[in-house]
């Protein structure tokens, strides 16, 4: 498996960047886990809208869904001139009814519910849900194809639960919203210390921090994760990819 950062702000994105958006890629099927603000320019440095295959979302906060309106108007043009045939299927879960609603716009795209109890095939890729601790109703994934794993986190704040789930994976993408001495939980988000704790109890390989904060020197939430964590830690930035 394939994935490459597209987007890794919270809240907003700043000057030619996007909010959190990865796009997950093995033999020609392209998955795009969320879709926030810029995440539609930026993916186009990576791959054509046309090719993606399928969307999953998270959860509905706008730093994840914002630029589902206008995928969804490229994916009309792409099938009006005929550069694809293919709907786009968009997964989300069922939670609020008023933004699921929206994610389906026939023929264009597609509403599926993910099964947040079991797994989700989509393409040749497995994922299993674990509901976090957040201000939306918010969806955790674990990603997995061929004996090989990726967590996303998503956004919440920290629970231990996340080191049964994140157990041995050979990428933890964990969110990190704040700096080591500020506390995420009234916000419903981490900070540096948490994600690498969880990275250390789940005995993950590698852990990458993400939806990084618009404020004070990203290399500090390195450091103080490095403090907790003895392996692999790698700050997100925009085309960076990971392969597993
Ligand atoms: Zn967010
Ligand atoms: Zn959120």
């Amino acid at each position: 498996m394939k994935l490459t950062i597209i987007g890794h702000w919270g809240a907003y994105p700043e000057a030619n960047e996007a909010t959190s958006c990865y796009l997950l890629e093995h033999e020609g099927f392209k998955l795009l886990v969320d879709c926030g603000s810029g995440a539609l320019s930026q993916l186009q440095h990576f791959c054509k809208l046309e090719e993606l295959d399928a969307v999953i979302l998270s959860h509905y906060h706008h730093d994840h869904i914002a630029d589902i309106g206008p995928l969804q108007y490229s994916r009309q043009v792409a099938l009006a001139l005929k550069t694809t045939e293919k709907p786009l299927p968009i997964y989300g879960h069922p939670y609020d009814q008023s933004e699921f609603q929206k994610l389906a716009k026939p023929p264009h795209t597609l509403s599926f519910i993910y099964n947040d109890e079991h797994e989700t095939k989509i393409g040749p890729i497995s994922i299993t849900f674990l509901e976090t601790e957040h201000k939306a109703r918010c969806y955790a994934m674990r990603i997995e194809l061929k004996g090989k794993t990726i967590v996303y986190t998503a956004d919440s704040s920290y629970k231990e639960e996340f080191n049964t789930f994140a157990k041995n994976c050979d990428l933890l993408i964990c969110e990190t919203s704040f700096y080591a001495h500020q506390d995420g939980k009234p916000y419903g988000h981490m900070n540096s210390t948490e994600a690498a704790t969880i990275a250390k109890d789940a005995s993950v390989k590698k852990l990458v921090l993400t939806h990084l904060p618009h404020f004070g020197e990203h290399s500090q939430l390195v450091n103080e994760a490095k403090a907790v964590f003895s392996g692999e830690v790698v700050l997100a930035k925009k085309g960076l990819t990971f392969e597993v």
